[in-house]
């Protein structure tokens, strides 16, 4: 079932991936390689419990889901007519609930990676610009860690007005917001498609699961790999987890690395 592979990912024939854990024994270029990106992503030290170590093992294979969202045309409608017809948005209810302005989305149209988070909050919300509040300061990093710019990929929202209170997106708006998400996915087709935290891994792959359960797999979406990860805002909150991000980039990076 599994097929040889010469990176650290074996593919399986369903077009799911499994992470094969070869962190040990590495060159000391590579150890020097892993230490500046654990570095970059904020982890503080090391440890020689053999239970840290194997936090890094070879997570689950994911069923895979069905390719059948994908667009069937070959024409690529652009990120400008896309904004154009989302216009001085006025769709649902958000509208109505103090945003300030739509914040559509940012970085290079023809990106290989893409990164999709939840909602702006309040510094996008003034800014016009997703993530350039704390958590956007982290996810910076964290695309600095593999080596691109913010200038390199492309990062939109699932929804694209902030909800009031930085408030969780409810169902309705979510409905009516997803489809501007999905037109941005199939103008820029990424091959690689990062989903930051329980919203956007919930709303592209269309499943409740939550996000522990869908971290450290690949799925297939939209002709792209798409790879859970936690939000930063939730590493912020949570440090500890920055070691499982760093594990997902690395996938990231080997699965951009093969395309
Ligand atoms: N959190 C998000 O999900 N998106 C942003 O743009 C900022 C914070």
């Amino acid at each position: 079932m599994w097929s040889a592979s010469s990176s650290n990912v074996s593919r399986r024939s369903d077009d799911t991936a499994s992470v094969v854990d070869k962190t040990f024994p590495m060159t000391n270029e590579a150890l020097k390689e892993h230490l500046r990106f654990a570095a970059e992503l904020g982890v503080a030290g090391v440890s020689r419990d053999p239970a840290w170590r194997s936090r890094v093992t070879t997570p689950e294979a994911a069923p895979g889901v069905e390719d059948n969202n994908a667009s069937s045309g070959t024409e690529r409608e652009s990120l400008s007519l896309i904004r154009e017809d989302i216009g001085e948005c006025t769709r649902c209810k958000l509208h109505t609930l103090g945003r300030q302005q739509i914040v559509f989305g940012v970085g290079n149209p023809a990106a290989r990676l893409m990164f999709v988070g939840e909602a702006p909050g309040a510094d996008e919300d003034v800014q016009g610009v997703p993530f350039v509040g704390r958590a956007g300061q982290l996810l910076t990093k964290i695309i600095e860690a593999i080596d691109l710019t913010r200038d390199d990929v492309y990062i939109a929202n699932v929804i694209k007005c902030r909800p009031p209170q930085n408030r969780n997106p409810e169902f309705d708006e979510i409905a009516t917001c997803q489809p501007f998400l999905f037109r941005q996915i199939d103008s820029i087709k990424p091959s690689v498609i990062v989903a930051l935290g329980k919203f956007a891994a919930q709303t592209l792959l269309g499943t409740e699961d939550p996000i522990s359960k869908l971290r450290g797999r690949v799925f297939t979406y939209r002709g792209a790999r798409l790879v859970p990860t936690f939000h930063p805002a939730y590493l912020l909150r949570n440090p500890g987890s920055k070691r499982e991000v760093w594990e997902d980039m690395k996938l990231v990076r080997t699965l951009l690395s093969e395309q």
